[in-house]
């Protein structure tokens, strides 16, 4: 094995082919040395990972450490606006442990904190107001997905996983010089990496993958070129080239249906088939792409509106909703001590939370029909009618379902509700770890 950057055959160190901050699903190889793994690391990796940390904290991934991830966004509250807040979770801004710190228009400095604590500051000027309508906004900026750091991150994770999944263990020049070169030199070209904007890509990708997941593809181009189509998240798709088309292979490549390969969010990974070329099979496949540089408004709100889908929608997995309900259960013994109000339990009506009461309450009124001897998944399929196993629920469903839960406070059964609800998770969720323990 040598270094697919440079051939070197000693320091070999353990490369993160998707970087473990943006999938559930761990791909590593030790194919890199650590010169080169430090190098895109700390030259690219770092700035692109930290410029998603508000879609990544969006679909529930969280630090190494289990922690949820920490983004900006500016924050209304009444006329009040506030800029660069650093925020975890909602409940993090209602009742903070610190201080909240952001910034007004003026570029001044802003602290939100609980008055008890703003009093212990002597002489400070400070106005009480009422955040409980806060709205945490955030502007979708194409600047994370198309800046110099991002297309060179991006461009990495193609080469290596094209390495990955050919075998390929050391650095082939006069194939790979092009690619390598663009990672290696921080190279300011715009016909390495590119964004896909092809319906041919979108319709079918729509079909056969779900929020969240990292879709990995290659196919030989019409314009001569091998390319790997990396789909981040399955909202937006870039197009990388990796070498000159093999001709011999060309045949091979040409096919309309390519296999797919799927990492997810929940940790699990897949090998499908994708059928790209709708239409005529005899035209050799060129999928379009837009030109970063000259990236215009409409262009970007297309990818807006898919990038809005991972804020309201739920994955609904077993690994990814452990955690959740844990949360939800330990919170709602403590609701019932008197411990929390209401608004706290309900996670300060963080959509994740709601939206996972809500799943838990349709399992426990379908749970007659629970087919213990299928997959959760399957299950979930069939009792929510769904394609794959994301859940979406928008704004107006969200705020009708609250009102619900703060009925049944009222008339007193919310507690048991949300009991039954736990109860039936936890028994599907045993019977998937023994059904597991049985095919180990
Ligand atoms: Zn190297």
């Amino acid at each position: 094995m040598k270094c697919i950057y440079c051939n070197v055959e000693n320091d070999l160190t353990s490369s993160d082919i998707i970087s473990y901050a943006l999938t559930g699903a761990k791909l590593t190889k030790s194919f890199v040395c650590k010169q080169h793994n430090q190098y895109t690391n700390d030259t690219y990796e770092k700035k692109f990972i930290a410029g998603l940390d508000f879609y990544r904290n969006m679909l529930g991934l969280t630090t190494r450490d289990g922690k949820p991830i920490q983004y900006t966004a500016d924050l209304t509250i009444g006329d009040l606006e506030i800029h660069d807040v650093k925020i975890s979770d909602r409940q993090a801004l209602y009742s903070p442990k610190d201080v909240v710190v952001g910034r007004d228009e003026q570029g001044k400095k802003v602290i939100l904190a609980p008055q008890q604590r703003l009093e212990k500051f002597k002489n400070a000027n400070y106005e009480i107001i009422d955040i409980s309508d806060a709205m945490i906004h955030k502007t979708m900026s194409s600047d994370s997905f198309t800046n110099n750091e991002a297309l060179h991150s991006i461009g990495k994770i193609a080469y290596e996983w094209y390495c990955y999944i050919h075998c390929i263990e050391e650095y082939i020049e006069n194939k790979y010089e092009e690619i390598v070169s663009y990672i290696l030199n921080n190279e300011n070209r715009e016909d390495i990496v590119t964004i896909v904007n092809d319906g041919r890509h979108y319709t079918p990708i729509d079909y056969c993958s779900e929020i969240g997941t990292n879709s990995f593809y290659e196919y030989d181009d019409s314009d001569g070129y091998r390319y790997v189509v990396f789909d981040l998240w399955n909202t937006i798709a870039y197009k990388v080239r990796i070498c000159k088309s093999d001709l011999a292979a060309k045949i091979k490549y040409s096919k309309p249906v390519i296999a797919l390969y799927q990492y997810r969010i929940d940790g699990s990974s897949r090998e499908t088939i994708f059928a790209i070329c709708q239409g005529d099979f005899n035209t050799e496949l060129h999928l379009s792409t837009l030109n970063i540089k000259k990236l215009t408004l409409e262009e970007w709100s297309v990818f807006v509106k898919r990038l809005e889908k991972l804020g309201s929608t739920f994955i609904l997995t077993l690994r990814s909703m452990f955690p959740k309900v844990r949360n939800i259960e330990a919170n709602l013994s403590k609701f019932e001590n008197g411990q929390i109000e209401l608004a706290h339990l309900l996670d300060f009506e963080d959509s994740t939370t709601i939206g996972i009461i809500q799943v838990l309450n349709i399992l426990y009124e379908n749970r007659t029909s629970y087919n213990f001897s299928e997959s959760f998944s399957k299950n979930i399929q069939n009792i929510f009618a769904l394609n794959d196993t994301t859940l979406a629920m928008n704004q107006e469903q969200k705020r009708n379902f609250l009102l619900e839960l703060k009925q049944l406070n009222q008339e007193g059964i919310l507690i048991d509700y949300m009991k039954n609800g736990i109860s039936i998770f936890y028994q599907i969720y045993q019977n998937e770890q023994e059904k597991n323990e049985d095919l180990l």
